[in-house]
């Protein structure tokens, strides 16, 4: 009972998140974040209507993936290595969120291309700058746009942002801003319609929706205190 309580109840707060920010109902996704979660509690999540599930590792992903029905959705949220983009786009991830380099862009493009599909990412920037994490600056964003959305395999669907962990939810606020006007300036650019904006977690993602995101990626709020000494 325990993850269908939550989850009714992060829907219920989503729904009023979108409400003070003057947005239409439904304007937000759910990406129930299900990394070090075993198959029996996503399948109780699936049972209270959730579809759209996340994952930040390959590896497990593709042990889970076909034990879970298969009108399921999946995004790899975390990062991928350029040696396993085949496995990725042949795994059928809905949405890859964390590509964070032109060298990575072009591999999907070009693997993409080898298999007859084209691939669905995000953009992973790095809008606070913290020295350790992945993705772009948004400097390198603009910087590489050309490059980037002629890549022919790519859909560029938005950017996601995981901003450094702050004790208060306000603390994100600017970051998920920063993504925001990235992907507006973006957009004046063109081509692309960029629809998706990938921001908050557990504790922040009704300020996310406020600034917002589109995608919200929510672990441990729907099943528990991860344990990752169990993996
Ligand atoms: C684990 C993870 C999340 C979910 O984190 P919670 O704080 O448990 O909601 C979101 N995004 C990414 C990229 C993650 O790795």
């Amino acid at each position: 009972m325990y993850i269908q309580d939550q989850l009714q109840e992060i829907k219920a707060h989503i729904a009023a998140a979108e409400q003070r920010a003057g947005r239409p109902a439904g304007s937000v996704k759910l990406l129930a974040v299900s990394k070090t979660f075993p198959v029996e509690d996503i399948m109780q999540a699936y049972n209270d209507g959730q579809r759209l599930f996340g994952e930040n590792r390959l590896q497990e992903a593709m042990s889970k993936i076909p034990a879970m029905p298969a009108d399921c959705e999946w995004h790899l949220i975390g990062p991928l290595q350029r040696n396993k983009v085949r496995k990725a786009l042949e795994q059928g991830f809905g949405l890859l969120q964390a590509v964070d380099s032109l060298r990575l862009a072009e591999a999907i493009s070009r693997i993409a291309g080898e298999l007859g599909c084209t691939a669905r990412i995000l953009l992973e920037v790095n809008v606070d700058g913290e020295a350790s994490k992945h993705g772009f600056t948004p400097a390198e964003v603009q910087e590489l746009w050309p490059q980037l959305t002629t890549l022919p395999q790519l859909e560029i669907c938005g950017l996601m942002c995981i901003p450094a962990p702050t004790e208060d939810p306000e603390g994100a606020r600017p970051a998920f801003r920063s993504l925001r006007t990235l992907a507006e300036t973006l957009r004046t650019r063109g081509p692309l319609p960029l629809p998706e904006l990938s921001m908050g977690m557990s504790h922040d993602y009704a300020v996310a929706v406020e600034e917002g995101a589109t995608i919200v990626r929510v672990g441990s709020a729907i099943f528990g205190k991860r344990d990752y000494a169990a993996h």
